[in-house]
């Protein structure tokens, strides 16, 4: 307001001193002085405005300086005493169509109220406008594929259901999860990966519409909204295009082929769900569902997957309370020979009592806490405790036995494995030659040179190596040929029918036969009755586990054995 009041006619000697104050500002000045009827400017004008001013009526001139979009806010801008507003301050964009200025209008009033001087300033902010546009950008924008984030999807996703409660329609919600991705990202590097994540996104952008909304969450997950689908046919559509999509390659930079496959999940307003977040929950759900069939797998939501989910969810949020405060014992269950019903060892069972008092089966809860990597600390857990109680036998009894732990296929990848096995080990004075892990062949499926060298790794440390469930997969006697196996274990299933059924008996004893020639132990597991021990020897079975002989037991359960033993 200082420099108005200075800036008058009577003061013209410091006219020169404001001149110099413009001319070191970056921004651009207009001064109207309304008795006078004179308009002049100063500071960076020529930079913005390619025209002159000299009277308050060539101030329109400006006006169309601004891009089109701008002009009638600029001009209520420019001359707010027209309308007996005053609007202090305003951003446009120039018709070049990159400068953005902010202008500022300050009015000084003559003690009637009618306006006596006014000042523009109008500084130019592209830079800082421009770096906001690039926040703008982050906040709505996934950076690696351009598409909309999930955050700004979720906004969309909310507008639509809004308007499908209007109009009566329905929403549909398509969770896409790449095939594999890790693979891609593991085996060819994250370059490559990104890439992939790259070119599919490009492709699904193709369905962008008025009614289908795209987006990309994060690392090779994809999430469509589609509008007023009738009922799930467009949805359907669009899964039939991307299938035809899959069956060609993608082709990236670098000339490398890829073919790939998703996994995708649908839910849909409002069957499933009437909110924005529950519908991708639900989509992502039955997305991890349709997975568990195999690849390239489209399921639609139906309420017994999520209900079976939420059960899932209610036993996770238990397991690791469980585990924090280690609610676990073990069991142990004996394997005797078969020919002189000695102890040959011990397997440890993992039991686990929830705070209301059931037990709960390992069979249920390992699949979990495998998927939720509680396992860890749950096989760690088992791997101390077991072979703890164990070094307290040897010590009372010095019995010859085995201790035969069950080992996941998580625990067993790790890379840490060996060397906190040996701990537990080298901390109870057990040698490794007392202890036989059992692998399931989830385990060898994986990557067989890779688990074959670990094999062999534990081999040397004296480890036994035992085949669990054999005959429950693959079972191919072929590729345990390179593979240093100690003993298979026969699952139970075999057990169950051997004595009632021709084709099982055959099997039996030819896989018998012939891993004795292959030099592994055969123990059979789930022996229940005398016929079917007597057979099992008869045919040279080695060991027999079951509850004929023994029930997992605790600990002082197995101990009287060992003193009966010890005689
Ligand atoms: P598995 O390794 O095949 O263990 C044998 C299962 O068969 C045990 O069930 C055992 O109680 C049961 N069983 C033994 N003899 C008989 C019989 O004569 N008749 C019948 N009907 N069943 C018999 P359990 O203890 O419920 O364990 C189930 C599975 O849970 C185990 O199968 C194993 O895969 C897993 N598991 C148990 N403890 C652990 C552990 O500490 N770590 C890991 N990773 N898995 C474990
Ligand atoms: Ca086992
Ligand atoms: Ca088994």
């Amino acid at each position: 307001m200082d420099l108005l009041n200075t800036a008058g006619k009577e003061l013209s000697n410091d006219e020169k001193m404001f001149q110099m104050i413009y001319d070191m500002s970056d921004s651009a000045f207009l001064y109207d002085n309304f008795k006078e009827k004179t308009v002049k400017t100063a500071g960076n004008w020529n930079k913005f405005f390619d025209v002159g001013l000299h009277t308050p009526e060539e101030l329109e001139k400006i006006g169309h300086c601004v891009e089109e979009e701008y002009v009638p806010q600029f001009k209520e801008f420019l001359f707010p005493e027209k309308k007996g507003i005053q609007k202090e301050n305003m951003t446009v964009r120039l018709r070049d169509g990159r400068t953005w200025l902010e202008c500022e209008a300050a009015v000084i009033y003559d003690k009637k109220g009618s306006p006596r001087d006014k000042i523009l300033r109008f500084e130019d902010i592209t830079k800082f406008k421009r770096q906001n546009e690039e926040l703008v950008y982050l906040a709505y924008y996934d950076m690696l594929t351009g598409l909309y984030n999930r955050n700004y999807f979720v906004q969309l996703l909310g507008r639509f259901l809004q308007k499908a409660e209007k109009e009566g329609k329905t929403v549909d919600v398509m969770f896409i999860d790449l095939d594999d991705f890790h693979r891609i990202n593991d085996g060819l590097g994250i370059v490559i990966g990104d890439e992939v994540v790259q070119q599919f996104g490009q492709y699904l952008s193709s369905f962008a519409g008025k009614d289908v909304i795209v987006s990309h969450f994060n690392s090779d997950i994809y999430c469509l909204a589609l509008y007023g689908s009738h009922g799930t046919e467009e949805t359907a559509q669009v899964y039939r295009e991307i299938g035809e999509r899959m069956e060609k390659p993608f082709v990236l930079s670098g000339g490398q082929v890829l073919y790939i496959t998703a996994g995708i999940g649908v839910a849909s307003y409002p069957e499933a769900s009437k909110n924005a977040l529950e519908l991708i929950n639900c989509a992502e759900i039955v997305m991890l569902k349709g997975k568990a069939r195999g690849k390239g797998s489209i399921q639609y939501f139906d309420k017994a997957i999520l209900k079976n989910f939420l059960q899932d969810i209610d036993m996770e949020n238990k397991l690791k309370e469980a585990v924090f405060q280690r609610n676990f014992t073990i069991a142990f269950q004996p394997q005797y020979q078969a020919d002189n019903k000695r102890l040959r060892g011990v397997e440890a069972l993992i039991r686990w009592k929830d705070k209301e008092g059931n037990m709960i089966s390992p069979s249920i809860f390992i699949p979990i806490a495998e998927k939720n990597g509680t396992i860890i600390p749950i096989g760690t857990w088992v791997m101390e405790e077991s072979v703890r109680i164990f070094s307290g036998w040897k010590e009372k009894y010095h019995p010859s036995l085995i201790l035969a732990l069950n080992i996941s296929a998580i625990q067993y990848k790790r890379k840490d494995f060996v060397g906190s096995l040996m701990g537990v080990l080298g901390k109870y004075r057990v040698a490794p030659s007392e202890v036989e892990l059992e692998i399931t062949e989830s385990v060898l499926i994986d990557d067989l040179e890779e688990v074959a060298n670990k094999l062999h790794v534990l081999k040397e440390h004296g480890f036994k190596i035992s085949l669990d469930d054999f005959g429950t997969g693959y079972s191919s006697l072929s590729y345990l040929k390179g593979l240093p196996i100690d003993t298979l274990k026969i699952d139970k299933s075999f057990i169950d029918t051997v004595i009632s059924d021709n084709n099982t008996k055959i099997i039996t004893e030819s896989i018998i036969y012939m891993v004795k020639r292959l030099g592994y132990e055969t123990v059979a597991e789930g022996v229940e009755t005398e016929e079917q021990f007597e057979y099992l020897k008869s045919i040279k079975c080695d060991s027999i586990q079951g509850y004929l002989l023994g029930r997992p037991m605790p600990p002082e359960q197995v101990e009287n054995l060992l003193k009966e033993a010890a005689g």
